[in-house]
């Protein structure tokens, strides 16, 4: 927990506590509390509808058997051990929330509970897990606020130096802003678009990755309103631009030690270190229903755009969905694999503790990776990429949620509250956008991420 004497408000602290939770559809949701009743929230958690599970990407709900009820009520409790001062929302504080039982037992639909229970289950066969998300985002000049020049992007280069002098306060209050919330920032850059950036941080367990994955972009949506900026977080923000990534570098470890690194397997890749990566490689056609879950992250996951849209892992391969990234000289303990095939429309929490499990199924079988993929799949004719095994993922959201139904893998780890809940979210989301245009579907998801 981050001392809260030091608010920006001075003695005062902390008026008001979010609470937020993050929805099957990937949308971050709140409930806030007034400080003094933060102690009482802890002990007892802050009511919230059961319905929730359901709730679509337009906010409304797609029910079905066991989801519909308006009857009951579970309870949010903050995670105080997080419990941040938002440094670009002074007044205000910030915890990550879990949800509970009227009988005091973790839900069985709450997504960051499992998250837990997947880092335990590691835990328990001696593996621990370094996880980080990359936020991509895109900003567009808020019409209704007094553009400032700090704030403007500007047009320009793909990653040019040239946008820091018209974004370079833009960025420095970014930078200032998370390392006052104790973010570990790594890199923070334009990236390819005009009035798009990046933000990275370091590598943290699971459920604190998922957790700083939301912070960060709640201070983003933040400071951007401040300097009169909208910031998208959606898999695409024009139909024909860049899309928005949210990767997911991870690195198991066993006794302090990178078990990607230092062992005789490709790439130097121990045994366990190269299961987990081929268990993950396994189910990546179900984990894509929950990295990439909404009709518009299939507008983003085609091939040759560099969001690894390809079962298939390489080293340092940007169209592989999994790109094994041993970093200049390998540098000690920095090897990590980058599943590239997510998006931000992903519920962080799902992501984490479903990678974790099929991770997990790859070590207890003792899988092997396939054969390198070393070049774009895109480039490659059909019959070598079949000789190879290496297939397409899938480019509709009715088929990942198919791969997502059939895994018995995931309905275990998962089970079969939640991944029923996904399910309904994502039939849900299907039928609300599955038969729109391109334009209606960016237009319905641009600024709800
Ligand atoms: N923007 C790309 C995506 O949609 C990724 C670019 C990169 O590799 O950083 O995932
Ligand atoms: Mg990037």
């Amino acid at each position: 927990m981050q001392d809260m004497s030091e608010s920006a408000d001075g003695d005062r602290g902390p008026r008001v506590v979010a609470l937020s939770w993050v929805d099957n559809a990937g949308i971050s949701r709140v409930k806030a509390v007034p400080a003094h009743r933060l102690e009482h929230a802890n002990r007892w958690g802050v009511g919230m509808a059961p319905v929730f599970d359901t709730f679509l990407v337009d906010d409304s709900r797609a029910g079905g058997p066991g989801f519909d009820s308006p009857v009951g009520d579970l309870r949010l409790r903050p995670d105080l051990t997080r419990l941040t001062l938002l440094a670009a929302q002074p007044g205000w504080a910030w915890a990550p929330a879990d949800r509970y039982g009227q009988d005091g037992t973790p839900y069985a639909g709450c997504q960051r509970s499992f998250a837990l229970r997947m880092t335990r289950e590691a835990q328990a066969r001696g593996i621990g897990l370094r996880m980080g998300f990359e936020t991509e985002w895109t900003v567009e000049e808020d019409p209704r606020a007094r553009a400032t020049p700090a704030g403007r992007s500007g047009p320009g280069p793909a990653y040019g130096l040239a946008r820091l002098a018209g974004s370079g306060p833009y960025l420095l209050d970014i930078a200032q802003a998370l390392a006052d919330q104790r973010i570990d920032l790594l890199q923070i850059h334009p990236e390819y678009e005009t009035g798009q950036y990046e933000v990275s941080t370091a590598p943290e367990s699971p459920v604190d990755a998922a957790d700083t994955a939301v912070l960060v972009r709640h201070t983003l949506r933040a400071l951007s309103a401040r300097h009169g900026l909208l910031p998208s977080f959606a898999p695409l923000t024009t139909p024909s631009g860049a899309g928005n990534g949210g990767h997911l570098h991870l690195s198991p470890w066993r006794a302090g030690t990178n078990l990607l690194q230092g062992g005789g397997g490709p790439y130097g890749m121990t045994p366990d270190g190269e299961a987990f990566l081929a268990g993950v490689l396994d189910s990546l056609p179900a984990l894509t229903a929950l990295g990439c879950p909404s009709p518009a992250s299939y507008l983003r996951l085609v091939p040759s755009q560099w969001a690894g849209a390809y079962q298939c892992w390489g080293r340092e391969n940007r169209e592989a969905a999994l790109r094994l990234v041993t970093g200049g000289h390998a540098a000690p303990g920095t090897a990590n694999a980058e599943v590239k095939c997510f998006d931000q429309a992903a519920n962080p929490y799902l992501l984490v503790g479903a990678v974790i499990a099929a991770g997990l199924a790859g070590v207890d079988a003792g899988l092997r990776l396939p054969p390198e993929c070393t070049g774009d799949p895109a480039a490659a004719p059909p019959a070598t990429l079949a000789r190879r095994g290496v297939r397409r993922l899938p480019d509709t959201l009715a088929a990942s949620t198919g791969h997502l139904e059939e895994s018995a893998l995931l309905r275990r780890a998962m089970g079969d509250r939640l991944i029923d809940a996904v399910l309904a979210v994502r039939r849900g989301e299907e039928a609300l956008l599955g038969g729109r245009t391109p334009e209606e579907i960016v237009e319905a998801t641009r600024w709800r991420y």
